[in-house]
């Protein structure tokens, strides 16, 4: 087994993992909504790792800059135990909690980032960071997912009256659309974990990895404003997207990371694939952000309604 985690199964207390091993079609009882006792109790002293996309989505919330978002609510961290540089949450210094945490509940709750969707559902991916042929490309084959519960004493969403199966409240957390997003950036870390220090990466790369992974803004005006666009031959197609678009940008960014911190030789980046999949994700995850803000609207006024009564 190569990794026991994936970088969003990572908990607190090792111990509250439940050992048994679930599939997309286990059943699970559980729901978590403000009326539990509960609620937001998990949102504070906890490793929050933000995946580019995560930082992607926030900072448009908060309608910052990426950079003033990373500088003001991120602090580093390693990527899973790697030399890969990247950033957490930083907690509240006061109380140790979110900086988005109230006693209302979550303030970015529908751009919240892939570690809270995860929770309490966490996923261990080999395919990431697994077995690989004699040139270290990733073996399809040995594509293997488990999924497992994180069962913590002051979590009380598994005493809730809800059945549903691991593939349901994926699905219904957003889950499947972030995973999606992640896959080409978590790819690189696993990559980088199971080679481990077999080979070196340079202080350059690690610095670009770092800024094409939190700053895109950046990224892009690296692209643009740099001889980059000399030294690699894109398809026009691609660079009027990538202009524009800070998803078709990311998406690309992996590309461009993977062959150049990894050592391929080319970017094979085929501007009818790249399109396809940019306007797929932005589709999936505009049905998934109204579904999601309609639920938690109504649990919201469900509440309310009950302290009133
Ligand atoms: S981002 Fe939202 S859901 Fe995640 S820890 Fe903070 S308050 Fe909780
Ligand atoms: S039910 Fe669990 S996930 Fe929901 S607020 Fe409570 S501790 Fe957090």
């Amino acid at each position: 087994m190569s990794d026991e985690k994936s970088i969003f199964g990572s908990v607190k207390n090792p111990s509250a993992v439940e050992p048994k091993k679930l599939t997309l079609d286990s059943k699970i009882k559980f729901r978590c909504h403000p009326g539990v006792s509960c609620f937001t109790a998990c949102c504070g002293g906890i490793k929050i790792v933000l995946t580019p996309y995560d930082i992607l989505c926030l900072s448009r919330r908060l309608e910052l800059e990426p950079s003033d978002f990373v500088q003001r609510y991120t602090e580093p961290t390693w990527l899973e135990k790697t030399d890969m540089p990247g950033v957490q949450l930083k907690m509240r210094e006061e109380d140790d909690r979110c900086p988005f945490v109230t006693p209302k509940g979550c303030t970015v709750y529908t751009d919240r980032p892939t570690a809270c969707r995860y929770y309490p559902v966490g996923m261990a991916d080999f395919h990431e960071g697994g077995s690989r042929d004699a040139e270290g490309n990733e073996n399809a084959a040995a594509e293997d997912k488990f999924f497992f519960i994180v069962r913590e004493p002051h979590c009380k969403g598994f005493e809730e009256d809800k059945e549903w199966t691991v593939r349901e409240w994926r699905a219904d957390q957003g889950v499947d659309v972030r995973d999606e997003m992640n896959k080409g950036w978590l790819r690189l870390v696993m990559r980088r974990k199971s080679f481990g220090h077999q080979a070196s990466l340079s202080e350059q790369a690690k610095r670009m990895f770092f800024m094409a992974s939190t700053d895109l803004h950046t990224f892009r005006r690296f692209i643009f404003e740099s001889s980059f666009l000399e030294t690699y031959e894109l398809d026009p197609q691609v660079i009027e997207e990538i202009k524009t678009d800070d998803v078709a940008l990311m998406l690309f960014s992996f590309e461009y990371l993977a062959a150049t911190l990894f050592g391929a030789t080319k970017m094979d980046i085929r501007p009818d694939k790249l399109k396809e999949k940019v306007e797929q994700l932005k589709k999936r995850q505009g049905e998934q952000v109204l579904q999601s803000v309609a639920d938690y609207e109504k649990m919201k006024a469900g509440r309310d309604k009950k302290k009133v009564d």
